[in-house]
């Protein structure tokens, strides 16, 4: 049964990255370098993995012996995150979702809080540990910073959800270039898309979108149709920034010459083997302290683990290589750690130190 389930799960992701293979024929006017007429590009043109790289994957996923966890929840306060204005928090939800309070207003990333990261209900990768917050647990969400349409970053149901919870006062959605169209076909206006670099104020907030490396496809048509970003947050000297899913490219170097140090970096840490596979779009821990490094972080939170098993590395090995790597750079393990999911921590006493 064990294995009937992850075949099914490695059927669907196997036709989904052969599926992914399929180029956009949409034409689109090139403006700016990594705007071309086959889609976005990165600005560091990498080789992308070819069919038989996908499907040499698929098979290491279903011939594997991953080992998979379910992460006990730390206890947290709702109540207190639901009435909270004047403390700086974070807490990870899972995977890349995190809430963010600062200045009275509440931010959400990449909200994900369904079973699967899929297009289906049924197959797909699971999640292991549930969501550290339930939706109905969140205090009342004022933006939502989108990276990209991966399924594990972008789902539907929790956007459909929090969309409704929220009747008349709906979050306002920072999505990357391409992608407010999908929005608005299920019925979702409150929107603002953004290029690389372009920047928005929200309240006391400037909010940045960032060039990463990665790419973005949801179905068989649109691969890169639609921009895949890192965003940084500035509120009051300080600069939080989120960056979803990457590989390791110059633009880290960018990010940190244009808005380094950073107070605060969400740096993903898991889904990185086999690297001959992922190198190009998913960081291992070694290139994650990297990033650290170029962005002059003070502080770096490991994420993107531990929640749902997306490919062959056990899921409890990226923290344990994360402090190998911090160890191999002297980078101390007080400045890039892992939370537990559903820890919340106050900013200002970590910050302030
Ligand atoms: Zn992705
Ligand atoms: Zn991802």
């Amino acid at each position: 049964m064990i294995f009937l389930t992850k075949f099914s799960s490695a059927i669907v992701a196997m036709v989904t990255l052969l599926l992914m293979c399929a180029c956009s024929t949409t034409e689109t006017v090139p403006l700016k370098k990594h705007h071309t007429s086959h889609g976005y590009v990165n600005n560091t043109p990498q080789e992308s993995p070819a069919i038989g790289n996908m499907l040499e994957f698929a098979w290491e996923s279903l011939t594997s012996d991953t080992r998979s966890f379910e992460y006990p929840i730390a206890k947290n306060d709702p109540h207190f995150l639901q009435h909270n204005t004047s403390e700086a928090t974070i807490t990870w939800i899972g995977h890349t979702t995190f809430l963010i309070q600062m200045g009275g207003v509440n931010i959400l990333t990449d909200p994900h809080f369904s079973e699967r990261a899929s297009p289906v209900s049924w197959a797909g990768p699971k999640r292991y540990t549930p969501p550290g917050l339930s939706l109905a647990e969140l205090p009342v969400i004022d933006i939502v910073l989108i990276s990209h349409n991966h399924y594990d970053h972008l789902d539907l149901n929790s956007i459909r959800q929090l969309q409704t919870m929220q009747g008349t006062t709906p979050p306002l959605f920072y999505v990357p270039l391409g992608l407010k169209s999908w929005f608005e076909n299920v019925d979702i206006k409150n929107v603002k898309e953004f290029d690389w670099w372009e920047q928005d104020t929200f309240k006391n907030f400037t909010v940045h979108s960032v060039p990463l490396q990665h790419y973005s496809s949801r179905t068989p048509w649109n691969r890169n149709e639609s921009l895949w970003s890192g965003w940084v947050l500035e509120y009051n000297e300080r600069k939080i920034f989120f960056v979803g899913d990457t590989g390791y490219s110059a633009d880290f170097k960018d990010i940190g010459k244009r808005f380094g140090p950073m107070d605060l970096s969400l740096l993903p840490i898991g889904a990185y083997e086999p690297r001959r596979f992922m190198k190009s779009i998913h960081v291992n821990p070694a290139e994650a302290v990297k990033i650290h490094q170029d962005v002059r972080s003070r502080y770096s939170i490991g994420n993107h683990w531990g929640t749902f098993s997306l490919t062959t590395e056990d899921m409890d090995e990226p923290p344990k290589k994360l402090k190998e790597a911090l160890q191999q750079a002297n980078v101390s393990q007080s400045e890039f750690f892992v939370m537990q999911h559903g820890e919340t921590r106050m900013l200002d006493l970590l910050l302030n130190e």
